[in-house]
């Protein structure tokens, strides 16, 4: 592993050093760092800023602090009650004890598994730019089918950012010209000719904290994650809904997707063709068809379009 200097940040201000690279629980961080993928000059650790707080806001909501660990964000009985499909995302990732060092921001900020950029030996474009996009035409089950680039066709790996799409969290953020506020679904970018670039992030910033907005139909609301294994495996599709029904009529929705995109997917096209319709198999069906009629599959993850298809009609039933 590369040389580097590690030092502890003692507030918000004194963490945002130039040239820094944060350290949160480092579940992720360390790994690629022992990989040779990631190669940072300076570590400073985030972990004691006093972010790690869930407080409630004045006019309805949460903010979570960006050190806030994720068992402990899961297991509040706030997020249970009135969020419950951002404490069931939560739960679905990872395993116990890495969901003990794992933290808000660093959950978002985690970085592709793709099998390529895991391999500082390999090409692509998103660790060494320019150097090609080997999965294109190799190891691409499960990556993206929806908003990818002849560049990248990476995914983003979080569960817990799923439910932060479909709940229109908004991510709170210090930086050396001072704070600013990206909604999550901003928060990530598509690929396009830059996919070095995972996030809208500048040099420097820091995540602060992540507010959720008061979502009363919020309660009725589910994740629903597909692996190759039972546990301790990523999502292969996954599903985030919230569903108001009444009177057998759909009056509003909220819907994302997991592991499809290079960022979580908000399935907006999906909520508008199903906003007013009967809550049926049909209209559900019909919404998810809006929503993959963009589906770019490959050639070995076409089986994720009839996925996200199935997920979306049989979440939304249980919702109903
Ligand atoms: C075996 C294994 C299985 C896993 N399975 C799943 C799964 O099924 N689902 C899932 O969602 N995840 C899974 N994960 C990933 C895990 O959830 C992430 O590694 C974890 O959430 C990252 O959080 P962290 O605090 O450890 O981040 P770190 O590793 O510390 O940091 C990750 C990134 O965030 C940046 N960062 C950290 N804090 C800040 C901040 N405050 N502001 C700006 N940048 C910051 C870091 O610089 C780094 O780039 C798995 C991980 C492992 C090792
Ligand atoms: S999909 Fe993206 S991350 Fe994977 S090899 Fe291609 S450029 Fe690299």
């Amino acid at each position: 592993m590369k040389t580097f200097t590690y030092r502890t940040a003692a507030g918000v201000a004194d963490g945002l050093e130039p040239g820094a690279t944060f350290l949160g629980g480092g579940t992720n961080l360390v790994d690629l760092m022992k990989l040779g993928v990631a190669t940072p000059d300076v570590l400073v650790d985030v972990t004691r800023l006093g972010l790690d707080d869930v407080a409630e806001l004045p006019g309805g909501g949460l903010r979570i602090g960006a050190g806030v660990r994720n068992s402990d964000l899961a297991a509040d009985p706030r997020v249970r009650g009135q969020y419950p499909v951002l404490s069931q995302a939560l739960l679905a990732g990872a395993s116990g004890q890495l969901r003990n060092m794992a933290t808000t921001a660093g959950n978002l900020l985690q970085r592709t598994r793709c099998r390529y950029f895991m391999d500082a030996t390999m090409p692509c474009n998103k660790h060494d730019p320019g150097s090609g996009c080997p999965a294109v035409s190799g190891d691409h089950r499960n990556l993206a089918i929806l908003g990818a680039s002849p560049s990248c066709i990476a995914t983003h790996p979080s569960d817990m950012a799923v439910a932060l799409a479909a709940l229109d969290a908004v991510v709170r953020i210090s930086g050396p010209t001072g704070e600013r506020t990206v909604p999550v679904t901003e928060l990530h970018r598509l690929p396009g000719d830059t996919p070095e670039r995972d996030t809208v992030l500048e040099h420097g910033e820091l995540i602060t904290a992540v507010d959720l907005p008061p979502l009363e139909f919020a309660t009725r609301s589910t994740y629903r994650k597909v692996r190759d294994r039972a546990s301790y495996a990523f999502a292969v599709g996954s599903v985030a809904a919230a569903l108001q029904v009444t009177d057998g009529t759909v009056r509003d929705v909220r819907l994302a997707f997991g592991a499809v995109a290079h960022k979580p997917w908000r399935a907006s096209q999906a909520e508008e063709a199903l906003r007013g319709r009967p809550a049926t198999r049909e209209s559900f069906l019909a919404a998810a068809d809006a929503e993959l009629g963009a589906a770019r599959p490959l050639r070995d993850n076409t089986f994720k379009v009839a996925l996200i298809r199935n997920l979306v009609a049989s979440v939304l039933e249980g919702l109903s």
